[in-house]
C-alpha cells in the first residue's frame, strides 16, 4: 500500500484548523495543537485507495492453474468512510470465485478490498467494485462478494440500533445463474 504523502503545509490541516474554530474549539489549546496535522495524515492514509488501481495490486499474482473448485476468502476486515458523512463504516468482506484457468494469490484479495475501501464509499458500490475487479482480472466462471458492515453515521446519530449490520452482495456469472453455486457460497460464508 502506498504510504500517505502529507506534504508540509497539507491544505487539509488548515481546513481542520478552521473546522475546530467553527465547532467552538480553540485549536491553540495544548490538546488540539497537533490535531490538524494528525487529522490530515489520517485522512490521507484512509483515502489512499484513490492512488491505486486493482491491477497494481493483483496483476503480478495471477497464475495459470487448472483448479476448478470454489475459492473462498472469508472475514476480510475492512474500514472505510461513508461518502455521505465521512464517518466510518467497517466490517467483513467475503469473496468467492470459481476459477476458469486462472487464480490469484490469496493475500491479494484483501489488498483488493483495501484499494476500494480506502476511499469515500458507499457499501453497495464497494461490494460491486470488488466483485467487478476480480471478474475483470481473472475472467472466472463466477464471482460472489458479500459485505457485512456497521455504519457509525447511523449508529452514532441514533438512526439505527448500535451493532446492527447492513449486508450487501454481488453475484456474477455462475454465482448469479446457478442456484447451487450461489447456495454453496452462501453456506460457506455463514459457516463459522
Ligand atoms: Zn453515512
Amino acid at each position: 500500500m502506498a504510504r500517505p504523502n502529507p506534504k508540509p503545509g497539507d491544505p487539509i490541516a488548515d481546513l481542520v484548523d478552521s473546522l475546530l474554530v467553527e465547532l467552538g474549539e480553540n485549536p491553540r489549546r495544548p490538546g488540539l495543537r497537533d490535531t490538524p496535522d494528525r487529522v490530515a495524515r489520517a485522512l490521507r492514509e484512509l483515502t489512499n485507495g484513490y492512488d491505486l488501481k486493482p491491477k497494481d495490486v493483483i496483476a503480478d499474482a495471477i497464475f495459470e492453474q487448472d483448479y476448478d473448485e470454489m475459492v473462498l476468502v472469508k472475514d476480510i476486515p475492512f474500514y472505510s468512510l461513508c461518502e455521505h458523512h465521512m464517518l466510518p463504516f467497517f466490517g467483513q468482506v467475503h469473496v468467492g470465485y470459481l476459477p476458469k484457468g486462472r487464480v490469484v494469490g490469496l493475500s491479494k484479495i484483501p489488498r483488493l478490498v483495501e484499494v476500494f475501501s480506502r476511499r469515500l464509499q458507499i457499501q453497495e458500490q464497494l461490494t460491486n467494485q470488488v466483485a467487478d475487479a476480480l471478474n475483470t482480472a481473472l475472467t472466472p466462471k463466477g464471482v460472489g462478494v458479500v459485505v457485512e458492515a456497521r455504519h457509525l453515521c447511523m449508529e452514532m446519530r441514533g438512526v439505527e440500533t448500535p451493532g446492527g449490520r447492513m449486508i450487501t452482495s454481488r453475484m456474477l456469472g455462475t454465482f448469479r445463474r446457478d442456484p447451487r453455486t450461489r447456495s454453496e457460497f452462501l453456506d460457506l460464508v455463514r459457516r463459522s
